[in-house]
């Protein structure tokens, strides 16, 4: 009998706990080995424990080192830090992995398989930020600061060029703007040009590019990339650009990847403006839990799960409504589930 692996489920907010039932019949369709342990963060944390990231969830994934997780919501007001940020600082979550891939044939572009690694921890993100006041306008000049680490952009331009490899990709392309930003940038990618000099120049090709100029590139042909490498401002900006290249948020799964644990989830929010009417697209987590398989090794189950996505939408054409479909979430996690059932 296969072991069962422990895993942190937390449903999350807005449409997360529909998504989340969804995700989890399909899993069990697959017989994935997961046991899941369920916790609550985000405003479910608040209503339950007056806290976004209660300790009993936190303490869940320090013990599973794993995690699917739906879109979290920050209450505003109560001076609460966003869990999602407190979640990658506290596990060291430095690698945030958002695949595209198109899925649906026909949209403006078509046969896209991009990666985009971003690093998750430093950069412009860090937070500090201050103004300065100028006679009686306190905010006259606003100021922030980021940090590069060389420690911090090799690990994750380590990971990325291993990710690359193992999965049998052509092409790292690091993206920065040392032109400008010489110090900032410049040394995220001189680590990168050192590192695949010393360790990966025979097993893969490094292109370098400037982040204006990737972004204008993407759009006109984005086929010349493979796996796309950066800091963590220019890494969130592309990554939704890329999401777009194949058909939206609602189809991007994403990873957060750490030295103490691996967070799986979906890019897209809580979705509260369709919350609780059955409605919501569940792909882009049952995409991200695929990835989770993979990261499990269980490579198998991962590629019978997307293989039976792909038949859904594609042979079935049972489509949600933000795909252009008039199918619920339920309608669409059935027939997914039939597919994954049927072909054994
Ligand atoms: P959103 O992604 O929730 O929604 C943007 C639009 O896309 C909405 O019209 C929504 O209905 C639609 N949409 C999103 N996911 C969909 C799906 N699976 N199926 C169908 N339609 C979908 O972005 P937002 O409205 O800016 O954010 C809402 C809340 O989510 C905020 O509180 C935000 O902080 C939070 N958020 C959380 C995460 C996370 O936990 N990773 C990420 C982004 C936003």
């Amino acid at each position: 009998m296969t072991q069962t692996i422990p895993a942190t489920l937390i449903p999350g907010d807005g449409i997360g706990p529909e998504i989340v039932d969804a995700t989890l019949a399909a899993l069990e369709a697959l017989k994935a080995p997961f046991e899941w342990d369920r916790q609550v963060a985000g405003l479910g944390g608040v209503q339950a424990h007056g806290d976004p990231l209660p300790k009993a969830t936190l303490d869940s994934i320090r013990r599973t080192k794993l995690a699917l997780k739906g879109p979290l919501e920050t209450p505003s007001g109560g001076g609460y830090r966003s869990s999602n940020v407190r979640l990658r600082e506290e596990f060291q979550l430095y690698a945030n992995v958002r695949p595209a891939r198109t899925i649906i044939p026909g949209g403006r572009f078509d046969n896209i398989d991009l990666l985009v690694v971003r690093e998750n921890l430093e950069g412009l993100y860090i937070g500090h930020e201050h103004y300065v006041p100028i006679g009686d306008d306190p905010h006259a000049v606003a100021m922030a600061t980021g940090v590069n680490t060389r420690q911090g952009s090799r690990r994750l331009l380590e990971y990325a060029f291993e990710l690359a490899i193992a999965s049998g990709r052509k092409k790292v392309t690091i993206v920065h703007k040392a032109n400008i930003m010489k110090a900032l940038t410049g040394l995220f990618l001189e680590t990168g040009q050192e590192l695949w000099e010393r360790k990966y120049k025979d097993r893969i090709a490094l292109e370098t590019v400037i982040v204006d100029a990737c972004a204008m590139k993407l759009v006109l042909n984005p086929w010349q990339f493979d796996v796309l490498v950066t800091t963590n401002l220019f890494g969130d900006i592309l990554s939704d650009l890329v999401a777009g290249l194949v058909g939206g948020l609602g189809m991007a799964p994403g990873a957060n990847i750490g030295a103490d644990a691996a967070i799986f989830e979906a890019v897209h929010g809580s979705a509260p403006d369709i919350a609780g009417k059955g409605i919501a697209n569940p792909t882009a987590l049952l995409l991200a839990a695929a990835m989770m398989l993979d990261h499990c090794k269980l490579g198998e189950l991962a590629t019978r799960l997307r293989v039976a996505i792909d038949a859904t939408l594609n042979l079935d054409k049972v489509r949600t409504g933000d795909l252009g479909g008039t199918a619920g979430t339920a309608a669409y996690t059935q027939a997914l589930v039939s597919r994954i059932k049927n072909a054994g």
